[in-house]
């Protein structure tokens, strides 16, 4: 049976939770940065499953270690060994500031296993039960699950879903003043991303994080760096924290980290892990050799020299790009920021993200919203010049008519 795109929205409608409003096309297949669709169309891909598919689609190598591990063991629970399981946690530990890990499904999960890690560990080195304060920021995005959420900004993502949990304590986004007035000896854990992702595309300052760092340092709190979207190359280094030169104590893994597979990953130091016990914490799906072999792929493929300075040589190019683009439509965009393959562009007070994503598709090219006023491009980190140069062109299209229609 053929299914219209017709058919699919309506049996969408009729059958699934409306908690999504989705864009008009359905997808079919991928190849390289470029989606089809039912209907033959191409989009270039600037989302990639929102700063998920950094190999974009169809790698060769990601294809053929799913296949060969398919073929072996797909899954068989914690309560077991397995070789890809421990070979990714190494991996991922000799590549980073952190001495052992903990595997989720997704990056709410890992933000909630490291915010009970955080909360354990300050109580067990301190002895003082009160100590399980977190502070969060204003725009933060950390997931939607009751932990992650209640310290996730948008009211309107928390508000229905009230009483979350207790101890959360807000502070400003790059403001190191507002932090001091909330982190005291009750504060167990900080949690902050360090280029703020759904919240606009942010980053944070190197005296901010650094700030933080000292913070914590003096009040014995866990730091704790969301890296569920800005890390594993996105920035143009492996970790987003690698261009402040400041370390975590915890630090969450996820969006890009199976290539388009569900997991997610909870990194941190010894002392950390040193609290922790058999019982503490788990999960059925987690770490099954599957993904976790898939993963190890991917995460070997993006920690290649070689493919970090093409996400830093086309990311600084994309960068260029976008703010000659801002130049020429001056009434359409207020700024762009950005890190590597993750930019915002930021719109004039009157103009609607969702305006620019919609004439995206009409176009064939794939942007998505972040924050209020923002449009965000997180393409594949494969993704080349000329494709950048085709996303500005249709961008630049799309802001001249906008321009155009006051
Ligand atoms: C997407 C995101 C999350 C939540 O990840 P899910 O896999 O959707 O649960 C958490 N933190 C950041 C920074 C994110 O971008």
């Amino acid at each position: 049976m053929t299914l219209t795109p017709q058919d699919v929205i309506a049996l969408e409608q009729r059958y699934i939770a409306p908690t999504y409003k989705r864009a008009p096309m359905v997808f079919e297949r991928g190849e390289g940065v470029w989606l089809y669709d039912t209907e033959g169309r191409r989009y270039l891909d600037f989302v990639a499953g929102i700063a998920v598919n950094a190999l974009g689609y169809g790698h060769p190598e990601m294809l053929a270690a799913l296949e060969a591990q398919a073929r072996k063991l797909i899954h068989v629970s914690n309560l077991y060994h397995t070789i890809p399981h421990v070979l990714l946690a190494r991996d991922l530990c000799e590549a980073s500031f952190a001495d052992r890990v903990f595997f989720c499904n997704s990056g709410t999960e890992a933000n909630e296993g490291a915010l009970k890690f955080a909360r354990k560990w300050a109580r067990t080195r301190t002895g003082n039960e009160d100590k399980y304060e977190i502070v969060t920021f204003s725009n933060a995005f950390h997931g939607r699950s009751m932990g992650s959420l209640a310290v996730t900004y948008n009211e309107k993502y928390r508000k229905p879903f009230e009483p979350l949990i207790q101890g959360v304590r807000w502070a400003e986004f790059n403001d190191l003043e507002s932090a001091r007035r909330v982190i005291w000896h009750q504060t167990a854990a900080v949690i902050v991303e360090p280029v703020q992702g759904e919240g606009g595309v942010q980053p944070a300052t190197r005296e901010f994080l650094a700030g933080l760092r000292a913070l914590c340092d003096e009040y014995g709190a866990a730091l704790i760096f969301d890296e569920v979207q800005c890390g594993l190359g996105r920035t143009g280094t492996l970790w987003a924290y690698e261009q402040y030169g400041v370390e975590p104590d915890i630090m969450t893994l996820a969006k890009p980290l199976g290539g388009g597979l569900p997991i997610g990953a909870i990194l941190m130091k010894e002392e950390i892990a040193s609290v922790l016990a058999p019982g503490d914490h788990g999960s059925t799906f987690a770490a099954s050799p599957l993904i976790t072999a898939v993963a190890r792929t991917v995460f070997n493929t993006i920690k290649a020299p070689d493919f970090l300075a093409s996400v830093r040589r086309v990311g600084e190019y994309l960068g260029q790009k976008l703010r000659d683009l801002a130049a020429r439509h001056p009434a359409v965009v207020r700024e762009v920021r950005g890190r590597g393959l993750m930019w915002g562009i930021e719109l004039a007070e009157t103009r609607q993200p969702a305006d620019v994503v919609e004439a995206g598709y009409a176009h064939g090219l794939i942007v998505a919203p972040a924050g209020r006023n923002t449009v965000r491009l997180v393409p594949p980190l494969i993704v080349q010049a000329e494709h950048v140069d085709q996303a500005v062109e249709i961008l630049d299209r799309i802001f001249g008519q906008m321009g155009e229609t006051g």
